[in-house]
């Protein structure tokens, strides 16, 4: 496994649509291998193939919800059902520094594939159901900046509250 360099805005591999994933062999396990290392070390929740300049539809995220927290593969996922509005900060690995407010469901299920190809469904509350909304976008070429009601200063936030922000 190896540590993959995560993009940062204004870098146009960001703003593009990721292909379908078609092959589900060495190469992706490879791929979904670095990107649940690099979000490890990253201490996001979320991370897409393109913020690491790999165009495919593959995302890995920590379902927080979990006891423990449980890292899960989503290949060529899509939300398929959604439900409620919550209005909440948001931050991105590659945005760093920079948070937001943005309103998402509080319910989310989505539909991918796992790393074999074998199709499921999964469901998501709270920063779950964010992080599912999160990740698909990137793979549309979409960052969360473009959602943003109203930017935050993080430690002023944190300084209120104690929360902590988990870019995505
Ligand atoms: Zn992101």
């Amino acid at each position: 496994m190896a540590l993959r360099k995560i993009l940062t805005q204004g870098d146009e591999q960001l703003l593009k649509r990721s292909r379908k994933v078609e092959k589900f062999d060495a190469r992706l396990h490879t791929l979904i291998d670095d990107m649940r290392e690099t979000l490890e070390n990253s201490g996001g929740v979320g991370l897409a193939a393109p913020q690491v300049g790999v165009l495919r539809r593959v995302v890995v995220l920590l379902d927080v919800n979990q006891e423990p927290e449980e890292m899960v593969e989503l290949v060529n996922p899509e939300v398929v059902e959604q439900s409620g509005e919550q209005r909440i900060v948001e931050g991105c690995l590659s945005v760093p520094g920079v948070y937001g407010y943005v309103t998402r469901p509080t319910w989310a299920r989505i539909r991918a594939q796992d790393r074999d190809g074998n199709w499921f469904e999964r469901e998501g509350e709270g920063i779950v159901a964010q992080c599912f909304c999160h990740e698909t976008e990137h793979l549309d070429g979409h960052l969360f900046t473009e959602k943003v009601e109203e930017y935050v200063d993080i430690e002023e936030l944190q300084r209120e509250d104690g929360e902590e922000g988990e870019p995505e």
